[in-house]
């Protein structure tokens, strides 16, 4: 393929993969760059430590794109909340929403190869790994330096990640609310099956997360804690971090009997001024919002992204400019207006959490309650936090 591409991709994670490959399967020329390809990283149990919670309107999505069929989504059926103050709990089970999953467990580095699998296959999907040099906006197109080579396109779409060069590059604003957390992730062996039911505990010191996996007795750890705590728990020896995660688990699935290596992730949350910063130019994805992972939900709201964005796209007569300006504004707009929500609403969550006197120690345990006793509202939160809800299908 040569010549000017109709779309122009940078960075081929989850969401970059996902767009370019629904943008091919529209008919659009489509070039693809990523600094590089995706490589496989089974941990020590056989199982990626990057982990996502996939919901039914992402998994919606990698069904039309045809790779659902290829990955092993480990389901789960009901998830535990509860903290290290209070004594109520949070029970959700699919069956509340009438339905037998609440979502899937996906590993990351499988998911973005099997999307690269079938990008390679796309007669119209160029691949280029390298470094970029440069970028050129003009109003009749957009170049992209990439090792020397000259990349023309009529959209550029940027998905490069939290620390987006594409966003830095075109310097555009970004609002940066600091958590002062750290995510440790890893993969854990525990005494007692799983039996599809992810836990999440709000510890003193941030919300710990337990997601089961493909195998009854592994479970993917995302424990999101002060920096110096995520590098002295990094740092334990195996048997005392097994312990210690244990003890936080209260112990939930018995012991824990092994822990995969442990990785940290910085943990900001950000928003861009605007996904459609410059005529011919979109950001979405990590690029244009980061959430805290304590909901599971940053690739599931990038997924919504590759949704809207390639709705759109379809719509457009084949041979429409797809960077005609203007036609982005309406998307843009929904789009700030859903991250803001979404950034405000973990914010919100983890503050509530974060209260530790008593008087906000009883309210929110009053609240949790009357949450797991009436249905109604147990329901409407499920069907939100899957995007079935009516705000998630509106925006
Ligand atoms: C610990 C943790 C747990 C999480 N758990 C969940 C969860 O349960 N559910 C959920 O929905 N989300 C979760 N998330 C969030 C989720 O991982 C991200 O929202 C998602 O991966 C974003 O996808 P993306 O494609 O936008 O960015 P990324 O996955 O970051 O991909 C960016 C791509 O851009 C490429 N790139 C970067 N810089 C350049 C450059 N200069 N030039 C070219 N290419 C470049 C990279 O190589 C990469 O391929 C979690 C995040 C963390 C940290």
């Amino acid at each position: 393929m040569s010549g000017v591409s109709d779309v122009l991709v940078v960075g081929g994670g989850l969401v970059g993969a996902a767009t370019a490959l629904g943008a091919a399967a529209a008919g659009r020329k489509v070039v693809l760059v990523d600094r590089t390809r995706p490589r496989e990283s089974p941990g020590r149990f056989g199982v990626d430590i990057r982990n996502v919670a996939c919901a039914p309107a992402s998994r919606s999505l990698l069904e039309s794109l045809g790779i659902w069929g290829e990955l092993r989504p480990a389901p789960y059926v009901r998830m535990r909340v509860w903290e290290e103050r209070g004594t109520a709990e949070l029970d959700f089970d699919a069956a509340d929403a009438g339905r037998t999953e609440l979502g899937w467990i996906l590993e990351n580095g499988p998911t973005v190869q099997a999307l690269w699998r079938h990008l390679e296959g796309e007669a119209n999907v160029d691949i280029v790994v390298g470094k970029l040099d440069g970028i050129d906006v003009q109003g009749d197109g957009v170049r992209l330096g990439v090792d020397g080579r000259c990349l023309e396109s009529r959209l550029l779409i940027g998905v490069d990640g939290a620390r987006s060069e594409v966003r830095e590059r075109l310097g555009v604003a970004v609002r940066t609310l600091a958590t002062g957390q750290q995510a440790l992730a890893t993969v854990v062996r525990t005494e007692a099956g799983h039996q599809g039911v992810a836990y999440q505990r709000f510890l003193l010191d941030g919300p710990l997360a337990l997601l089961p996996s493909r195998e009854p007795n592994l479970s993917s750890v995302v424990w999101s804690q002060s920096p110096e705590a995520a590098l002295r728990r990094q740092n334990l020896d195996e048997a005392a971090f097994c312990a210690e995660l244990a003890m936080a688990l209260e112990g939930r699935l018995g012991g824990i009997e092994a822990a995969d290596d442990r990785l940290t992730f910085p943990l900001s949350q950000h928003v861009v001024a605007d996904f459609n910063p410059a005529p011919r130019v979109l950001l979405i994805g990590d690029a244009a919002r980061v959430l805290h992972p304590l909901a599971g939900l940053g690739a599931n709201v990038g997924f919504e992204d590759t949704r809207d964005l390639l709705a759109i796209l379809g719509r457009l007569p084949r041979d429409a400019d797809p960077g005609t300006p203007g036609i982005w504004r309406a998307f843009a707009r929904r789009r700030g207006v859903r991250a803001g929500m979404m950034v405000a609403a973990m914010s919100a969550f983890r503050q509530g959490y974060a209260g530790s006197g008593p008087l906000q120690t009883w309210v929110r345990n009053r609240a949790i309650g009357w949450v797991q006793n009436t249905p109604l509202v147990k329901q409407q939160i499920i069907r939100e936090a899957l995007g079935l809800g009516p705000v998630a299908t509106r925006l």
